[in-house]
């Protein structure tokens, strides 16, 4: 996979860029900007080489526009940028720095249409990926782009395989996996490829009570996955490595956040760990009352001066809900991961789309 840093020459060049602005939005004010600023260091580096940029982007409803959001953009990433409102403008306009409007309100991008991602390359010189989090996705601005440009990987996608790599080829001794939240499907894959590659896994959320569920507790009315069972095939619920919750916080009938003893024991695990790799909160922590099994992991994890991979919407959300977020990236040597799912099928070993049309097409 060849990377920014491989383009010889950028003078006047027409970039299309990927790029990674989908983050939460109420109100038209976008809530957590760090996926955003997270572009800055190659857009940086492309307008001071002098190259001219078309940032292409997704925001997850796919009728969503950009149009409101620019002057935050703007804000956030230190640039006055044009606005280009549909892909069949692109021909017309030739601006130094613009976005294109929403990707996905396109029929071809989450298709991975040919036919569009070769009218999307009309007049580019070439193609940077810099959006790790969409790479699990095989979308037209992802993958099928690359068969027209030369393809490179931006900034952030180098970063994100290196740190993951590095969370992967880490120690057996001392590794510590954490996994919450509700996601099952795309974080049981992880739990299976680590369990014998760790100390130590520790579930909460709603992961915990599909293993709980399955070790025959009566859950009442906890949120379990409807097939808990099948997803959790070729996992040995009595791994000792395999740690769940023994107690809980239960409200109306519901297991909504992991106990007092199940806190104190994770938070010790997670203090002695030499490398730690978390998604996921702990319980349902977006009201308050059910937020403390996510906060003190997450105190006990900013007090580690170990290597740590974090990541997942939520889970950074979580973070910053605390205001503790600063503190991880100034204290130790934390890697926060821009993705969730993608980062989950990273950690899973499994192949994304985006990255492979990278290293196939990338020249
Ligand atoms: P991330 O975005 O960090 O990958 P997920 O999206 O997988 O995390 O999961 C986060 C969601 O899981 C949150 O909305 C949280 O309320 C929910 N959740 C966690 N634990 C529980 C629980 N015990 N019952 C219901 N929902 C839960
Ligand atoms: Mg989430």
């Amino acid at each position: 996979m060849k990377t920014i840093r491989d383009i010889t020459d950028l003078k006047d060049k027409k970039v299309l860029m990927r790029v990674d602005f989908d983050v939460p939005i109420e109100d038209g004010k976008i809530q957590e900007s760090f996926r955003i600023k997270k572009q800055k260091e190659a857009l940086d580096y492309l307008v001071n080489h002098g190259a001219k940029v078309i940032m292409v982007a997704h925001l997850h409803e796919n009728n969503a526009s950009f149009s409101d959001l620019m002057s935050q953009l703007h804000m956030l990433l230190g640039y006055e940028f044009d606005f280009i409102k549909t892909p069949d403008l692109l021909r017309s306009s030739t601006p130094k720095l613009a976005l294109l409007d929403n990707i996905r309100q396109n029929q071809g991008e989450e298709k991975n249409d040919s036919e569009f991602a070769k009218q999307l390359a009309k007049g580019f010189d070439l193609y940077i990926n810099n959006d790790f989090a969409v790479c699990h996705r095989n979308h037209a601005s992802v993958s099928a782009i690359t068969e027209f440009l030369p393809s490179y990987a931006g900034f952030v996608i180098e970063e994100e395989i290196a740190a993951l790599g590095k969370g992967i080829d880490s120690p057996k001794n001392g590794k510590v996996i954490i996994i919450g939240g509700a996601k099952a499907l795309i974080k049981v894959p992880v739990i299976k490829r680590f369990i014998d590659k760790c100390d130590a896994i520790l579930v909460g959320g709603v992961v915990a009570n599909d293993i709980l569920k399955e070790k025959g507790r009566d859950m009442g009315s906890s949120v379990v996955d409807a097939n808990s069972k099948e997803l959790l095939i070729g996992l040995d619920l009595n791994n000792p490595r395999l740690i769940i919750p023994s107690d809980f916080v239960i409200f109306d009938n519901k297991i909504l956040d992991i106990g007092e003893k199940t806190i104190k024991k994770y938070c010790d695990i997670i203090s002695q760990a030499k490398t730690i790799i978390w998604n996921g909160p702990m319980g349902m922590f977006e009201d308050e009352r059910f937020a403390k099994g996510t906060n003190n992991i997450i105190q006990t994890a900013a007090e580690s001066e170990t290597f740590k991979i974090i990541g997942g919407g939520d889970t950074i959300t979580a973070i910053d809900k605390i205001n503790l977020f600063d503190k991880f990236q100034s204290f130790g040597q934390t890697f926060i991961s821009t993705g969730g799912g993608a980062m989950l099928e990273f950690l899973a070993g499994n192949e994304l789309p985006g990255l492979k049309a990278l290293s196939y097409h990338g020249k």
